[in-house]
């Protein structure tokens, strides 16, 4: 199995002192315009190559614009990316940038510190801020199985952020043994073509009870129910958010275990899927399925398990044992009964063997174990 490099970014709200911020702000202002004196080289003429440009635009970014040995590296290098990638997108102009624009840092240039505290280059010597960081983020920026990389200072009104990118060899998606079809949101959240359910009770118990709670307030419609309903909202997000991250976890890693790939239905068009009683309805649209697939797709890829998209038209409508199509198949929110073979089961889990079925189609694996599960579905 082969690696490949996965690389993400932390974004971190960084406190300065306003000796400090002044001193930032400077540098900033410098450091775009050494920027774009570097761009304006480079376009007008037409150099690619970072060490060719480095050659014209040193000596004059260091005595024009006062940066650093190495922070005049990280505006050339800013510069040369901008230029490359207006050329390949065929701009007609030469890219600049604003005195607020993003000061690149690299290795050189800033360090993260203990107590979570980070020293950057200015004009003027070093700073140091102080990160300001949430579980998450501290979770992720001292995960010591990324590699810190290079950073982006920005600047939002008064407020300043790091933006720090990790990189990471994560492996290549190997060739499936098979396929583990996951149908979303009808009756559980998640359930899967062995029959199994990842959201669990519990989960479903406060999805309904957030909803009766939400429709109570809803009637009332008076300030304070409002504004209950706004923190019922915040507090309902984070369930998803969390219950979201659970089930991905636990579906990813059985398809990893299994070597297989998971196949999900496209779930943009999720909404039209079915038509639904009224009281089923929110089930669809009020999970944050967006966010589920987000999860399994980001989760998957680091562990190298392959996730297929599928038209998910008449998954549910579909017998999996012998593919006769009917509305009336489905007897009940949860039953499924075949009008033509008389084939009975759980509905979510007919769904997602269906699901299953149409990704071994668009997955490259060993032609007779294709065979051999083309045969079983039929
Ligand atoms: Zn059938």
């Amino acid at each position: 199995m082969s690696d490949v490099l996965s690389t993400r970014t932390v974004c971190c709200k960084l406190r300065i002192d306003s000796a400090d911020d002044a001193t930032l702000r400077t540098t900033q202002a410098a450091f775009n315009a050494a920027a774009t004196y570097c761009a304006t080289v480079a376009w007008d003429q037409a150099i690619t190559n970072k060490n060719t440009l480095h050659h014209v635009v040193y000596g004059a970014t260091r005595a024009q614009f006062g940066l650093g040995a190495q922070l005049a590296c990280c505006a050339r290098d800013k510069a040369a990316e901008a230029v490359r990638a207006a050329r390949s997108s065929h701009r007609a102009s030469c890219p600049s940038f604003q005195d607020d624009g993003s000061i690149r840092y690299d290795a050189r240039t800033y360090r993260l510190m203990p107590l979570d505290r980070v020293s950057l280059n200015t004009l003027t010597g070093r700073v140091v801020g102080q990160l300001d960081l949430g579980d998450f983020q501290r979770q992720y920026l001292y995960d010591l199985t990324w590699k810190i990389g290079g950073a982006e200072l920005i600047r939002r009104g008064h407020v300043w952020y790091l933006c720090v990118t990790q990189s990471k060899q994560v492996p290549a998606p190997d060739e499936p043994l098979g396929v583990l079809g996951v149908d979303l949101g009808i009756v559980s959240i998640a359930t899967d073509s062995d029959g199994e359910t990842f959201s669990g009770a519990e989960v479903e118990m406060v999805r309904e009870r957030y909803h009766v709670r939400r429709q109570r307030l809803q009637a009332v419609g008076t300030k304070t129910s409002k504004r209950r309903l706004r923190k019922l909202s915040g507090k309902e997000r984070r369930f998803q958010k969390n219950s979201n991250h659970v089930i991905s976890k636990r579906l990813v890693a059985k398809a990893a275990e299994g070597c297989k790939a998971l196949a999900l239905e496209d779930l943009t068009q999720i909404r039209q899927r079915v038509t639904v009683r009224h009281s089923q309805r929110r089930r669809h649209s009020n999970w944050a399925f967006r966010q589920l697939r987000t999860d399994i797709s980001y989760k998957a890829a680091l562990v190298g398990v392959r996730v297929v998209f599928v038209d998910p038209r008449n998954t549910s409508r579909m017998c999996s044992a012998c593919g006769f199509c009917d509305k009336r198949n489905r007897k009940t929110q949860s039953h499924f009964e075949c009008l033509s073979c008389g084939f009975v089961a759980v509905a979510d889990v007919n769904a997602a063997v269906n699901i299953a079925d149409r990704a071994v189609v668009n997955l490259p694996m060993a032609s007779a174990l294709r065979g051999q599960m083309q045969a079983a579905s039929l």
